[in-house]
């Protein structure tokens, strides 16, 4: 079976496997706890693991903060800041692609007292900073905007998004889990980004670990944000809870390898992207049509309708084959707002599917789908 539903999960790296095990095992100290080898050695892996993150997103270790993955750093973020920034004012901006752990935190927000406005991407999936500068009021004190799309591959502006932010005080988070070792990311380049949420589990690490970056002023603290757990007061006091030292080993592994193979993978994902086009034109001619953006993409998603052929039949008759979604995972029994969101109506939306390559699968692999 050749697994193509990397945008919902990646299997674990072997390396990242074997970085965790001891943290399972003889490894099983508490990082909090002091003096006695195990506990300084949990310790150490921590300190590693978020020198490894931070290295991938080319930001501040002390930027870095665990967490169980990007559901939760959505929720933190999000109600995290506009709690402390509500003195200020109640306008907040997202987009209608979003995951929905932004989206729906936002509309949780409207029900106490915040103002949403939610741009409406075109029909290749992505927001324009124009756009965004037009829905500014003066009340506007944050905005959630998502860097990469699970189910598209498309990538917003974030870089001139994060510029109008900055010039009209702003804070800006960017949901960016679709787009970690896929794309180049070099936070200090990106001054008005405040916050992005990354998951282990979309990059070969383990699932129920992720982080949030939160950038430090010129002074080195943190902005005021309410934590989203209470608790014993890990992580600067702001995600309490003993930390998941094998998850966190893993995704700084994980981290480490993405960071390493960065350029590779890129490459790889572009020409898998391109070659299975390629079959797949040849093969179903006009009998397909592609809904992804051509431009601004991430590399190795693919959005495809099958004309006049229901996605949920195609998908289950092909799972011997091929591991394919019609969508984002999270939310397959519903009719994708994403697909919506570009334009499609609901029979479009019924015969699309996505295939999410990965780059450690080999072209010939691909060739399956010329035998279907
Ligand atoms: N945001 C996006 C864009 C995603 O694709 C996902 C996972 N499908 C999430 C957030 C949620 O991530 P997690 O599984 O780590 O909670």
């Amino acid at each position: 079976m050749l697994y193509l539903d990397n945008s919902a999960t990646t299997p674990i790296h072997p390396q990242v496997k074997d970085a965790m095990l001891p943290y399972l095992l003889e490894e099983f100290g508490n990082p909090s706890s002091k003096y006695y080898e195990a506990a300084i050695n949990a310790k150490e892996a921590v300190k590693l693991a978020r020198k490894n993150v931070a290295s991938l997103l080319n930001c501040q270790p002390n930027e870095i903060i665990f967490t169980s993955g990007s559901t939760e750093s959505n929720n933190f973020i999000i109600k995290g800041m506009t709690d402390q920034l509500k003195s200020h004012g109640n306008h907040i901006i997202t987009t209608n692609i979003e995951h929905s752990s932004v989206l729906e935190v936002c509309k949780y927000l409207q029900t106490i007292g915040f103002e949403l406005t939610i741009l409406e991407v075109n029909a290749a999936g992505h927001i324009n900073a124009e756009q965004f500068l037009q829905a500014i009021k003066p009340t506007t004190i944050f905005a959630s905007i998502q860097w990469g799309n699970n189910e598209l591959g498309s990538l917003n502006p974030i870089v001139k998004i994060a510029e109008i932010c900055s010039k009209n005080n702003i804070f800006l988070h960017a949901d960016a889990t679709q787009v970690v070792g896929k794309i180049e990311i070099n936070l200090e380049e990106v001054d008005g980004l405040n916050s992005i949420s990354i998951s282990a589990h979309k990059f070969y690490g383990p699932k129920g670990s992720g982080a949030v970056y939160l950038r430090r002023d010129q002074y080195g603290l943190y902005p005021s944000i309410t934590p989203l757990i209470h608790g014993g007061g890990q992580e600067d006091g702001l995600r309490s809870g003993t930390l998941a030292v094998h998850n966190i080993v893993g995704l700084g592994k994980a981290s480490e390898i993405a960071k390493q193979n960065l350029k590779k993978n890129i490459s790889q994902l572009y020409e898998l992207e391109a070659y299975l086009i390629k079959i797949l034109q040849n093969k179903f001619g006009n009998n397909i049509k592609f809904n992804y953006p051509t431009q601004n993409k991430i590399p190795g998603i693919i959005s495809v309708q099958f004309i006049g052929i229901n996605n949920e039949i195609l998908v289950k008759k092909l799972a011997p084959l091929i591991a394919l979604s019609t969508g984002s995972a999270c939310s397959s029994s519903k009719p994708s707002h994403v697909l919506a969101a570009i334009g499609l109506n609901l029979n479009e939306i019924r015969q699309t599917i996505r295939i999410s390559l990965s780059p450690y699968i080999q072209q010939n692999e691909l060739n399956v789908f010329n035998e279907l």
